[in-house]
């Protein structure tokens, strides 16, 4: 576990545009960000292996490599938040890249503004602000799995369980609305604080997702149920 003790929050950036790299490395600075960038996947594992990163942004297209097969590199071993870059807006990259753990997407063309925004929501949501655990910290204890919201730990019958900062915001969201059905789209607007435009596929592939780490059985989950037509329930 990465113990934070200074508050500059280090982004990683990978984008082989320069132009992009550098103006997302000025707007990132002038928020007081410390900010490293990498014009191709090469070096950036070595790079995360020798330096604690609260946050990456990382292209899709990438030459030589894409930013996916670099993202499936990252989820193996590290769970900061991942933001991905994208030009083309396909559902299935993006299911694809939720999939693989990223946190959240940017279509191109963007505006540097938009991404510090979504760097700030990220790093929020990943609890990276809160650098004291001193004071006692509630937590839910659901048949075994033990959620603490302010540490963003998730341990499930005494063993850690990784989650990304959406996946962790789901969760604890079901958990705080304990045997209530939760629509997608509520699920959707209170997650990623974004409108709901009609399309639960990305509610759908966290979920997935989720019920994965947490070993469920897709047919009879014991935590998550799904209530059909509707949404979500966590049961208690
Ligand atoms: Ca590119």
């Amino acid at each position: 576990m990465k113990q934070q003790i200074v508050s500059e929050k280090k982004i990683l950036v990978v984008e082989d545009e320069k132009e992009i790299a550098e103006l997302l490395t000025l707007y990132l600075g002038n928020e007081g960000y410390e900010v490293f960038y990498f014009t191709s996947s090469e070096g950036v594992l070595d790079f995360i292996s020798e330096n604690v990163i609260d946050l990456a942004v990382l292209d899709v297209m990438l030459p030589g490599s894409n930013g996916f097969t670099l993202l499936r590199e990252i989820r193996k071993k590290w769970f900061f938040p991942v933001i991905m870059l994208t030009a083309k807006i396909e559902e299935a990259d993006k299911i694809h890249g939720i999939t693989l753990g990223a946190d959240d997407y940017i279509t191109k063309p963007f505006h540097p503004l938009e991404v510090v925004a979504r760097v700030k929501a990220q790093l929020r949501r990943a609890g990276t602000y809160n650098t004291s655990l001193s004071k006692e910290e509630e937590y839910y204890n659901i048949r075994g799995l033990e959620i603490f919201p302010e540490r963003h730990k998730v341990v499930l019958y005494g063993e850690n369980i990784e989650l990304t900062p959406m996946e962790f915001s789901i969760l604890l969201y079901l958990c705080q609305h304990i045997n209530q059905a939760v629509t997608s789209e509520e699920l959707f607007e209170q997650v990623w604080h974004e409108k709901y435009l009609g399309n639960n596929n990305t509610v759908f592939a966290h979920i997935a997702k989720l019920r994965e780490k947490l070993h469920e059985n897709a047919r009879k989950p014991k935590f998550i149920k799904t209530v059909w037509g509707v949404g979500y329930r966590m049961e208690d």
